[in-house]
């Protein structure tokens, strides 16, 4: 995207990638159909130390204008929820585009290009590649995150910045599924594939999330889990609301007249094999609604209103779908993207201290800051 908007600006691009296949991410992502963006994009679905440095670019590039993109490429979209937007074919239609956009823009594509090091000079900065050396006055590094290092992941965009003395925010994997102690998991490892809609949240600063949490032989996964993920810090407990939208009155009406034991109860509101789980674990599970006390069903209410777990870490860089941390954005001017003491040297995309949500936001921060780079080179 900046590669073809400044070709398109009247630029000289060289675009350098290292690894074989071009914009791998984009085919992969969205199960192949790309959530290239989410209609309510706003700084509020995005991690950073500095919440505020999205705003300009994001407000300068909008859902609006990646849309229009895909209609001028005639490449077909559909509303799934939540405002998330996906191609309605392949993924590689949106590749294909941007790589027309570049040819439009005249840009120079080597790819596979490895960049062994990079210098800075009087007159800019001179690359050592594995095509030999590239000199040019201003260097943008779109290098992602460290997510899925199996299709090219790398640190190189990190090291750059911390060579020219740039502050990292310690990079973390985020949207990732949560693994637990195999002990403490054992009961609940038999509960793989069970999944059911939750209230979530972790930590101080994170927001609750409403959506669907998945059971997994090793701890848990789904949007629910992937969400708080990016918030979770080590030690940090998750507190998930399985009863979302049952609230406690209507919990304790629900014994009026009720013949049906605790553990059946449960099962009305929750996947059976869930119900069974949690009732096993309860000394009323086979009493009759009817003949609790309002007491024991608050109290067992506010149980799984807050369930409580303690994961004990994330399944790592592998399973990662995006790296929160990156290079500080109090380095970096929130209008150009440039190092604020390192002139003609700009970092866009993942490589940065933004990190979206999960549901499209994440593509719009990369089109966004890329936007807001070319426009200043
Ligand atoms: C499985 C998966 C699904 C996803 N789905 C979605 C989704 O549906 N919606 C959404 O918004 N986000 C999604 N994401 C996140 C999204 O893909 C990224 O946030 C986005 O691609 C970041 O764009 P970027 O240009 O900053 O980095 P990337 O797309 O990661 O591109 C970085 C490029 O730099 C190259 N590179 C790295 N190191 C070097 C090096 N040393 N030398 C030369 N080149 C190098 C890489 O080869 C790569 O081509 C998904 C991520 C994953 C992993």
């Amino acid at each position: 995207m900046c590669a073809a908007r400044a070709g398109q600006r009247g630029r000289r691009v060289l675009l350098l990638d290292h690894w074989p296949k071009v914009a791998e991410k984009i085919r992969i992502s969205g199960g192949g159909r790309c959530n290239f963006t989410n209609l309510y994009t706003s700084a509020d679905n995005f991690l950073s130390d500095n919440p505020h440095f999205c705003k300009s670019a994001l407000s300068r590039f909008t859902p609006r204008d990646i849309i229009a993109l895909l209609q001028k490429h005639r490449i077909g979209f559909h509303h799934k929820h939540k405002g998330q937007l996906f191609c309605d074919d392949s993924a590689e239609r949106l590749i294909c585009a941007l790589l027309q956009e570049c040819a439009a823009g005249g840009v120079t594509h080597w790819q596979p290009c490895a960049v062994q090091a990079v210098e800075g000079a009087s007159s800019g900065f001179r690359l050592r590649t594995s095509r030999g050396w590239v000199a040019a006055p201003a260097l943008v590094v779109a290098t992602g995150g460290l997510s899925i290092p199996q299709i090219g992941a790398t640190a190189l965009g990190y090291r750059i910045a911390e060579q020219f003395g740039l502050p990292v925010v310690p990079p973390r994997p985020a949207l990732v599924p949560l693994a637990f102690d195999p002990q403490q998991w054992a009961p609940y490892a038999q509960l793989s594939g069970v999944s059911l809609p939750v209230r979530i949240r972790t930590g101080n600063d994170c927001p609750p999330f409403h959506d669907d949490l998945l059971f997994t032989h090793r701890g848990l996964s789904g949007p629910a889990i992937l969400q708080v993920s990016s918030y979770w810090r080590g030690g940090d407990a998750l507190h998930i609301d399985l009863f979302a939208g049952l609230d406690e009155t209507a919990w304790c009406k629900r014994k009026i007249g009720n013949r049906r034991t605790l553990s059946a109860e449960l099962g009305v509101h929750l996947p059976q094999r869930l119900a069974q789980q949690l009732a096993a674990s309860t000394a009323q599970a086979q009493q009759r609604m009817a003949d609790l006390s309002d007491k024991t069903l608050r109290t067992l209410w506010r149980q799984w209103h807050d369930w409580q777990l303690h994961p004990s870490g994330t399944l790592g860089w592998r399973k990662a779908e995006v790296t929160a941390g990156g290079v500080d954005t109090r380095a970096l001017s929130s209008t150009s993207m440039m190092a604020r003491k390192v002139p003609g040297l700009y970092f866009i995309g993942e490589v940065v201290d933004v990190t979206g949500w999960l549901g499209g936001y994440n593509f719009q921060w990369a089109w966004s800051s890329a936007v807001a780079c070319a426009d200043a080179l």
